[in-house]
């Protein structure tokens, strides 16, 4: 069942790097880095506790930088909804995160307690994170936009001691919700509040002593196939968020990061918190939703060398169209990158075209903590594969049997090493960001090793160059007449069309192929839903992918549901499409 049908011919094989960037890349060279790396030489790159005391995420983002020459540079610059721009220097961030710090003591939230957020992206939420960090104890971001039963359903999961959220929020879908939460001890409300809490703190903390070991954060999975799981990550964790911010990111010490994801997502935490400030870079905080004509102004105002963003992101600035750039000047811009779901080629090319500079995907879960494949600046770029394994990371393709169970040999795991043959992305523990449990799931947690490896759940390819492409989730990928056809291949062939923004591509049960493929698309504006349309891309697939692979079935969606951190939701498609009980809804959100 691994052999993959109908691999698309591309519309652009590869892009290569720049022949003389502007600033030369961190990893120049993919083997010698793989070569020389070491996480003992990673680990020696940070600072850790003052005497000997251990490793805390707020000690190497904040206060090692603000008692040294970093103290007065920007860490955090902070755009609001209404337009406001307010600038936070390491200094700052340092005095009121120690503040946090002391008034969870004052309330006598313990180390290792979980205090969560519930907030839209605004300086309090990066105060709070890290002031939780000095503490000792473990945070929590949640998005702001959860109705309240899975907000309750966090907190309990997470056993929730305290909790920041604005007094709108608290209103609506905390303070109903208190009753049932008797370990909820404090809820910290934004404004007169908690400024009043803090005011009365000392702008400097002594972080305790942590182990690399402790927990650190805990991150709730998108929700895509089921019941989101609570992650647990630790502090040494920061070793590689700093490394692959470094390595993947390509970020160095004068850049301006903007990671668009909200930290409500593990990206915004890693990426939007971690990563940038243990470099010491400046990053960009946007309280906003995506708006192309808002987003490009920022790009361009606030001088962006380095966008992180996600493919449902950019395919909808596709939608708005190459006019909504206005002749912005985005030239300060020098790596895009992109994660979350599979990026389309199209959308690598489209990122050439009209910004001037292609997007490099790059592969990683909440479970890994951190990017795991990547496309690196040094590295040609082949439209529609994810990169290569980070320097330091072991990447394999167990074989699956037809239940979707790692093949077992002798012991070891059977590895798929055929570039045409299709396996479950697999990774050797022992990196600094791996979870180390799903929190109340140990059983859970179990069952995602088999014989030394930790097993994903997604299904990819490898080429003969190591290059990985993501075929599907295993529980996405549909068997047609015997063959295996993965969703996304579909879908990138659908979305070169350019009537389409967005597709969902499932199998529904047929009486002769066992399943049949079947398209859901979502059109770009000026384009109507109809008989010549449907007869049009159907026509357009079996061209790119050959009869077996191409939709047999096209349904004009007016929206698709996607998760909060923007992910297209197959399983739900199809639910809806075969009236199937819905599952865990907790985490969608529908996109026209
Ligand atoms: P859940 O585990 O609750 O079903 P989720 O897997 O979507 O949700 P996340 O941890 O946020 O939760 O997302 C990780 C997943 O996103 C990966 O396992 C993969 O399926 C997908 N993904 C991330 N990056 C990429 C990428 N570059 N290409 C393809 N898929 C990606
Ligand atoms: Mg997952």
């Amino acid at each position: 069942m691994e052999r993959l049908t109908g691999v698309v011919s591309r519309l652009v094989d590869v892009i290569d790097p720049p022949a003389a960037p502007a600033v030369a890349p961190n990893l120049e060279d993919y083997a010698a880095a793989c070569a020389a790396f070491s996480w003992e030489q990673a680990r020696a790159r940070l600072d850790g506790l003052p005497g000997g005391k251990g490793l805390n995420i707020a000690h190497e983002c904040v206060d090692r930088h603000a008692d040294g020459p970093l103290r007065d540079k920007t860490a955090i610059r902070w755009l609001g909804c209404g337009g406001e721009r307010l600038d936070i220097s390491y200094g700052e961030l340092a005095v009121q995160t120690s503040r946090f710090a002391h008034a969870l003591e004052e309330l006598g939230v313990r180390r290792g307690e979980r205090v969560f957020a519930l907030t839209g992206r605004i300086p309090e939420l990066y105060v709070a994170a890290l002031g939780t960090l000095k503490r000792g104890a473990v945070f929590c971001p949640l998005f702001s936009a959860f109705g309240p039963e899975p907000i309750r359903q966090r907190l309990e999961l997470g056993d929730a001691r305290a909790l920041v959220t604005t007094p709108a929020l608290d209103e609506r879908k905390v303070a109903p919700l208190r009753d049932e939460l008797p370990g909820l001890r404090h809820v910290l409300r934004t404004g007169r509040e908690l400024d009043g809490l803090l005011s009365r703190q000392p702008g400097d903390y002594r972080i305790g002593p942590t182990a690399p070991g402790d927990m650190a954060l805990l991150h709730f999975t998108s929700g895509t196939t089921g019941t989101p799981k609570g992650a647990v990550h630790v502090h040494e964790a920061v070793v590689a968020h700093r490394e692959t911010g470094r390595l993947a990111l390509d970020l160095h010490a004068d850049d301006v990061l903007w990671c668009t994801a909200d930290p409500g997502w593990v990206t915004g935490t890693s990426y939007g918190i971690v990563a940038p400030l243990a470099l010491g870079v400046t990053m960009i905080v946007d309280e906003g939703e995506l708006d192309a004509e808002r987003w490009y102004a920022t790009l361009e105002r606030e001088r962006v060398t380095v966008w992180y963003t996600a493919p449902t992101a950019i395919r909808m600035l596709m939608r708005a169209g190459a006019e909504a750039v206005g002749g912005r000047d985005l030239s300060a811009v020098r790596f895009a990158a992109s994660v979350g779901e599979p990026l389309n080629p199209e959308a690598v090319v489209w990122g050439r075209d009209v910004l001037g500079l292609p997007f490099h995907d790059n592969w990683w879960q909440t479970e890994t903590g951190g990017i795991m494949i990547a496309t690196y600046a040094s590295m040609p770029i082949r439209p529609g594969s994810m990169g290569r394994p980070l320097p330091g990371v072991e990447v394999a393709l167990v074989r699956r049997d037809d239940e979707g169970r790692p093949v077992v040999r002798g012991g070891e795991a059977e590895l798929v090493d055929d570039p045409n043959l299709v396996g479950e992305l697999a990774l050797r523990p022992g990196w600094p960001s791996m979870f180390r449990g799903y929190l109340g799931e140990q059983e859970r947690y179990r069952r995602c090793f088999a014989c030394g490896w930790y097993l994903s759940g997604d299904l990819a390819r490898r080429d003969a160059d190591g290059y990985f492409w993501f075929v599907g989730r295993g529980d996405d990928v549909i068997k047609s007449a015997g063959h295996l056809v993965g969703p996304f291949e579909v879908e990138s062939a659908l979305l070169e069309h350019p009537a389409v923004a967005e597709a969902a591509v499932i199998g529904v049960p047929d009486p002769v192929a066992g399943q049949m493929v079947k398209a859901h698309v979502l059109l770009t504006p000026g384009h109507h839903a109809g008989e010549p349309l449907r007869r049009e891309l159907l026509a357009h697939a079996r061209r790119r992918l050959g009869p077996a692979v191409a939709p047999r079935a096209i349904a004009f969606a007016d929206a698709l549901p996607h998760t909060r951190s923007g992910k297209v939701l197959r399983r739900l498609v199809r639910a809806r499409e075969l009236g199937l009980a819905e599952g865990d809804v907790s985490t969608v959100e529908q996109v026209r």
